[in-house]
């Protein structure tokens, strides 16, 4: 018997450092749309090396606030992926756009490129790609294809702050990209999220419909276009900034803790480590999860439930999306479009993932998990 210990999937990693600027909000007069929001932008946007950063109440937030900005709407397709968090789809059904998906890559789990030209159609405006797990996708060639058919691209960056493709930061390489600071992610502020562009005018709509429509500088009770209340309230900025300002030590952490599990897990059988680069020059990930993948022959759920017991929590990620309920009944999806997704789907298995995840949890998840393989083998 081992000794049990509780390990959870995530946790926050907070500091003094946070917690003194959260203090500072709540000893002043200043709670929405203050210094702190002002600060976190600025120096998210030095961060991310684009010219506008505007944030927001969450990621998916954000993602509506671009589809709006870029004009989609009834009737147009915007091209995607089903192996999400299902919000990168949503945000298109928001606004009756709807999501074309094209099945994933087997290596790196993002949007396979070479199939997405056989999905262009007359009504298709755009590609929303996602850096899933904080893979960077292959942006140069998306923007290939977007150029040849007048498209434009939506990063969903949501997973993939501080990540790299070609030595540019991920959320910089399409039109506008957005992260997102749920308590999961690798920076938190609770609730939130940031968009980013270089477009003066998609950052002039999203900062003004974020705020119930008004244009920067107007009264307060004059409203330009159809807006929203997505604000960042202070105390959420200060947070965020906090922790943007530790974010290299943040990954840094999340590499150490990603290299662990390698290690530990390198020959486990029946277990295949997540993709962890092309190694190619210019090119970054940003561990936002530890998602392994059982052989068929392991019963995933059997597994899991197996390491719920010893006190480890799991997630099976993703779900593919157009399997859900409402996508099947909106748009007429079956299983058996995209096999790739519904194969990977099957076999993820997101193990504990955090800053401060010990060697020593690292090691009891590694010998439990070695353990339910055995016990549960279909054989
Ligand atoms: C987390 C996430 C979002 C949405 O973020 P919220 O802040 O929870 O709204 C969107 N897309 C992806 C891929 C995500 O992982």
């Amino acid at each position: 018997m081992i000794e049990k210990m509780k390990v959870s999937l995530s946790a926050p990693d907070l500091t003094g450092e946070e917690k003194k600027l959260v203090m500072q909000v709540l000893s002043g007069k200043n709670l929405s749309m203050g210094p702190m929001l002002d600060s976190f932008e600025k120096e998210f946007a030095a961060y991310i090396g684009s010219k506008h950063a505007i944030a927001v109440n969450s990621g998916t937030s954000g993602l509506h606030l671009l589809v709006r900005s870029m004009g989609f709407k009834t009737g147009d397709e915007v091209i995607t992926t089903p192996f999400s968090f299902v919000a990168s789809a949503n945000c298109l059904v928001f606004e009756n756009v709807k999501p074309v998906f094209v099945d994933i890559d087997s290596r790196t789990l993002n949007i396979d490129i070479g199939q997405i030209e056989a999905k262009i159609s007359p009504r298709t405006k755009g590609i929303l790609p996602v850096h899933v797990f904080g893979v960077p996708a292959k942006l140069d060639r998306i923007r290939e294809i977007a150029c040849k058919y007048g498209l434009k691209i939506i990063e969903d960056s949501c997973e993939a702050i501080g990540a790299e493709y070609l030595g540019k930061k991920a959320g910089t390489l399409g039109d506008a990209g957005v992260f997102a600071f749920y308590p999961n992610k690798q920076m938190t502020t609770g609730e939130g999220g940031m968009i980013v562009t270089d477009n003066d005018e998609i950052a002039a709509s999203c900062r003004s419909m974020r705020n119930q429509g008004r244009d920067e500088g107007t009264e307060w009770l004059s409203h330009d276009r159809l807006g929203y209340n997505y604000r960042l309230d202070e105390m959420s900025a200060a947070l965020g900034l906090g922790q943007l300002r530790r974010i290299e030590e943040i990954l840094e952490k999340r590499n150490r803790v990603a290299a662990m599990y390698q290690e530990k897990l390198a020959n486990v059988e029946g277990v295949s480590l997540p993709y962890s680069g092309s190694g190619a020059a210019g090119e970054k990930i940003s561990w936002f999860v530890f998602v392994v993948r059982l052989e068929p022959s392991v019963d995933r759920n059997e597994v899991a439930k197996y390491l719920k017991l010893s006190g480890i929590e799991t997630k099976p990620y993703f779900g593919p999306i157009h399997l859900l309920p409402l996508y099947r009944r909106l748009y007429r999806y079956n299983p058996g479009d995209f096999p790739v997704t519904e194969q990977i789907s099957k076999s993820t298995l997101a193990l504990p993932f955090h800053n401060n995840l010990t060697a020593k949890e690292i090691s009891y998840v590694t010998r439990v998990l070695k353990e339910a393989i055995a016990k549960t083998g279909k054989g």
